[in-house]
């Protein structure tokens, strides 16, 4: 019998324990057991249920174009209970010079494909606008010797492409609201592969849109499916779900890990005054506490965890009555530059985001603070934190009215950020791993930090130790 410890008990290591189990019941000869240090299963996945509203603390959704949540779902019986976003009403707010002003249309991420929306909309410049006309003739880069994997920032890269604006704008908002970071600190080729990508082969990202369109073109067209997707009852349902359809006796709540040695051929894990034995241990963990339990055994591996920064995030569940659902703007809401002085980066119109989250006659806004914006309010108590909302919602939508509810949820160091260099060591640290049998890492450190992509680590690290 082969014996797997998990270690951590988010989504990560819950598709991991998932996967385990499925073998399990298909008659394979391993058994696993998950040890999370708090009370609760499903990490960041939490949702509460208030006055008719389901609020989100962590992930409101994922995005449908990345298959492994969708597919969990479906694995643990809730494909009927998958929900997409109303893409109809899908438009986002940029604020700009303290006016909200809607995205223009035909833009992917930072790229015009439409050249009409773009010139009108009064989101940019006219020199933003030149150098949006110029960047169809932007070269492509230089391959010679190692100029190919050559890392920098995204906020490097997109003003390389179209000046500052265009980093202040857009690039900087729309990656704070995934990675709470900030494009000058985040790595281009391992956030925005695609478009790193795009430019080796075409040199301008515009050019080389154009291109995938148009291939795109030919052929029967099929109706998009919504960007992103979630759950009827939210996030947390999906937690729960996987761990019904769990063994009980494998889960081990209030079971903090303190490290993981290697002895002789077994892993021993150490939690609480407790150890047992292991075959093989998946640490599905955020890096800095990875590098914690890892730290006598792998110190190298350790220290490269240790070095992955991570950003801490809040969100604010605040719940209006009819009339301000009547009186604000269309759409999924608004991202908020830092040029602009605000606390706030974002809110979402969630009533509008998604069917189920808000009764007829309620409002839902979800507001995102995140990096410093984060660490700057952070100290403040509940009520501080939501005299800011209520202040900058006052100052940007004219809302004055007394909210319904408002609850505060805080994230210390929960979202990872890719650094420049990242890919590299991520390799230096797949080397590292190769050397000790029976490790597996997943979690949001490494290939991609949304819910998909978690739930693919997690799947694959199980995979990975008690074979394909
Ligand atoms: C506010 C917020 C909003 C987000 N929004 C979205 C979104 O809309 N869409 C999307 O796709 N993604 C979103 N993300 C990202 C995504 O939700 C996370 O990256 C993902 O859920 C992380 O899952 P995880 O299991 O890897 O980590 P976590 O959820 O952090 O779980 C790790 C678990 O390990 C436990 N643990 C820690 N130390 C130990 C130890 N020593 N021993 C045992 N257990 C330990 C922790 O208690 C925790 O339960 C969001 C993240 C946040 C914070």
């Amino acid at each position: 019998m082969t014996r797997i410890a998990i270690i951590g008990g988010g989504i990560s290591g819950l598709a991991a324990a998932f996967e385990l189990e499925e073998r399990r019941r298909a008659g394979a000869d391993v058994d696993y057991v998950l040890y999370e240090s708090s009370e609760r299963l499903g990490g960041v996945l939490r949702t509460e249920h208030i006055d008719g509203c389901i609020v989100e603390a962590g992930p409101d959704s994922f995005i449908t174009e990345k298959p492994w949540a969708t597919d969990l779902c479906r694995a643990v019986g809730l494909g009927d209970q998958l929900i997409g976003s109303n893409d109809a009403d899908r438009k986002t707010y940029i604020l700009t010079n303290g006016r909200l002003v809607v995205m223009p249309d035909g833009l992917m991420f930072m790229v015009p494909t439409k050249i009409l929306p773009t010139g009108f909309s009064p989101l940019f410049s006219w020199k933003t606008k030149l150098r949006m006309a110029q960047e169809l003739f932007h070269p492509p880069r230089a391959v010679a010797g190692n100029e190919n994997d050559h890392d920098e920032s995204v906020a490097a890269f997109v003003e390389r492409h179209y000046g500052a604006e265009m980093v202040d704008r857009l690039a900087d908002p729309l990656l704070s609201g995934v990675y709470g970071g900030e494009a000058a600190n985040l790595s281009v080729r391992a956030v925005l592969p695609r478009f790193a990508e795009m430019e080796r082969t075409h040199g301008s990202l515009g050019r080389a849109m154009l291109a995938a369109r148009k291939k795109m073109s030919v052929g029967p067209r099929k109706p998009a499916p919504p960007l992103f997707t979630s759950l009827k009852n939210g996030m947390q349902h999906l937690a729960e779900t996987v761990v019904s359809r769990l063994t009980p006796s494998s889960l081990l709540t209030n079971a903090p890990v303190q490290a993981i040695q290697r002895e002789a051929e077994s892993w021993v894990v150490s939690a609480g005054m407790k150890s047992d034995e292991f075959d093989s241990v998946i640490v599905a963990l955020p890096a800095s506490a990875a590098a914690q339990v890892l730290r006598m055994a792998c110190p190298e591996l350790s220290a490269e965890l240790a070095a992955i920064q991570y950003s801490s995030s809040i969100t604010v569940g605040i719940a209006y009555d009819r009339e301000v659902r009547r009186s604000l703007p269309p759409g999924f809401g608004f991202l908020v530059p830092r040029s602009e002085g605000k606390r706030l980066l974002a809110a979402t119109f969630v009533h509008n985001k998604f069917p189920h989250r808000a009764p007829e006659d309620r409002a839902l806004l979800r507001c995102f603070f995140a990096g410093r914006n984060a660490e700057d309010v952070w100290p403040l108590t509940d009520d501080q934190i939501i005299g800011i909302v209520r202040n900058e919602l006052q100052q940007i939508l004219g809302l004055r009215a007394e909210p319904l509810f408002a609850r505060v949820y805080k994230w210390k160091s929960a979202m990872a950020q890719y650094g420049v260099g990242h890919l590299d060591r991520l390799d230096r640290m797949e080397r590292l791993r190769q050397q000790v049998p029976g490790l597996a890492l997943a979690g949001n450190a490494y290939r991609g930090i949304g819910v998909p992509d978690c739930v693919r680590s997690g799947r694959d690290a199980a995979k990975q130790l008690a074979g394909a």
